[in-house]
């Protein structure tokens, strides 16, 4: 009975406080707008961004999108003299190639494809080692591929193979190979000729230099096959003909070229006062998967929503300050690239902080806040937001959020706090780095939908009011951790299975 009545007196209690606690917060959170958000969306997710793939144009020119906005805001360079941080990123470019059997050349498309993973060269071989996977002389390892160029056919695609399993590609059939010592190989593929020319570019990645390189290796099309296993390639095709060497002229080149690219974190500072050299940093990717053709992946709600956030948040705070509200801490708002590639920008900022990450209290991150996910939907609940990350790292985190939430009413979801969940959403964007490195962190999050990651991520299916609530509730909790007394505790360590990606 008692605590019935008291209850209600708490959250009361609660309210008042934090009315008091945020008394000067209130006139700079009403600056986040679903208005102001909307404006700044339709630019960053419109088609002239053409979805934002990092190290393209459509990227750059978000960045400067950003950077203008925060030089209007009157924010600093957040890395020197400079709002970017520039990042390497590599990909292998196609030259030349050529395949020849017994003194034929096949031709590009028609013939045979390269894989791009080749290494640069040239290779002959006087015989041929056709390997069928399922006899028992490979699997008993009486198959001599050692130096060898062998030959096989692959499945994975279509025909008979197609319910092999997930194992069963061609990737994993090289390394194999790989291991037992084969120098090159051709792999059959039923696709030829090719109705479009094959992909002249490698996948991007951030080392310059790979610690393994793949044997060489290219597709032919069935006919020249047959060509060198003859009458055996009836049963080729049924599985049913063993391992076996056949005599066959094979010269095969390889060249590529490696392009360096550039891409970019942008970032601001605004300075703190009695405790400038402590950060908070507020951070967003503004990057996404580009588009395939003339199909365009706008993005919008992945992660337009929390790019759009960072400035709103940006401008709340350059208000604040302004008008004499400064924070006491310092705050770093940083939209970063590559996070589709692989958490590119904030793993090199980890590795590169511009501001010591120990002295980095917290880090508050803004992935998809726009859309309402299937599981609200079905409860008629639109006012929340997943909150991920808040029992890690710091006791703080909590007590912040749920307190900052008193303003903004939001149901805060704890799910993908929960270690058993599938999705792993804790280790999918950019505060894991941070997290990584023992920065407290909060991740915001509105759950998937149908349109994640495709064409139809677009503005018009933004939910702007409950977007600006969310991007609020960070606004309210990100005035808490720059004017509090101390920086958060540090007081939980990681367990070792939110170590390991
Ligand atoms: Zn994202």
């Amino acid at each position: 009975m008692k605590i019935y009545l008291l209850a209600p007196l708490l959250l009361v209690l609660a309210q008042t406080r934090a009315q008091k606690a945020y008394k000067a917060a209130d006139a700079f959170a009403k600056t986040i707008t679903a208005a102001d958000l909307k404006t700044h969306l339709t630019i960053i997710a419109g088609a002239e961004m053409e979805g934002r793939e990092t190290a393209t144009p459509g990227q750059k020119k978000a960045a400067v999108y950003i950077e203008n906005y925060f030089k209007t805001l009157g924010l600093q360079p957040g890395n020197g003299s400079s709002y970017q941080q520039y990042y390497p990123v590599y990909r292998d470019s196609f030259l030349a190639a050529e395949v020849s059997i017994n003194g034929q050349a096949l031709a590009l498309n028609t013939d045979f494809t390269p894989a791009l993973a080749s290494p640069i060269g040239s290779l002959g071989f006087g015989e041929v080692v056709y390997v069928n996977f399922e006899d028992s002389a490979w699997k008993n390892g009486k198959v001599d591929v050692q130096g060898k160029l062998v030959l096989f056919r692959f499945q994975g695609l279509s025909g008979a193979g197609a319910n092999a399993g997930f194992g069963n590609t061609v990737g994993v059939r090289i390394n194999g190979l790989m291991a037992k010592g084969a120098a090159a190989a051709l792999v059959v593929q039923d696709i030829f000729p090719l109705t479009k020319p094959f992909e002249r570019l490698t996948n991007m990645r951030t080392n310059k230099l790979l610690n393994r390189q793949s044997m060489a290796y290219f597709n032919i099309s069935p006919a020249w096959a047959k060509g060198i296993l003859g009458n055996d390639w009836e049963a080729a095709t049924e599985g049913k003909l063993p391992s076996k060497v056949y005599k066959a002229e094979v010269q095969t080149t390889y060249n590529k070229q490696r392009l360096v690219l550039e891409s970019s974190n942008v970032l601001a500072l605004l300075p703190g006062t009695d405790k400038a050299d402590e950060y908070l940093v507020i951070t967003g990717h503004y990057d996404h998967i580009g588009r395939q053709g003339d199909v365009i992946n706008f993005g919008a709600d992945d992660d337009g929503s929390g790019t759009v956030s960072v400035l709103e948040l940006a401008e709340a705070f350059a208000k604040a300050k302004a008008a004499g509200k400064g924070p006491r801490r310092s705050i770093v708002f940083m939209t970063v690239s590559g996070e589709e590639k692989g958490l590119w920008g904030s793993e090199y900022y980890a590795n590169h902080p511009v501001y010591p990450l120990e002295k980095t209290t917290a880090n508050l991150n803004i992935d998809m806040v726009g859309r309402l996910d299937s599981l609200h939907i079905k409860r008629g609940v639109s006012k929340y937001v997943y909150v991920v990350g808040d029992d890690k790292l710091s006791s703080d985190l909590t007590p912040i959020s749920v307190f900052a939430n008193k303003k903004t009413k939001l149901e805060l979801d704890p799910k993908y706090n929960d270690p058993k969940d599938r999705e792993r959403i804790y280790f999918r964007s950019d505060h894991y780095n941070f997290a990584k490195n023992g920065v407290p962190i909060i991740f915001y999050f509105n759950g998937v939908h149908p349109d994640y990651h495709r064409p139809t991520d677009t503005v018009d299916k933004i939910e702007f009011e409950v977007m600006s609530q969310r991007a609020q509730l960070v606004f309210y909790t990100a005035w808490d951790m720059v004017n509090r007394d101390a920086m958060l505790k540090r007081d939980i360590p990681l367990p070792a299975s939110a170590m390991g990606r």
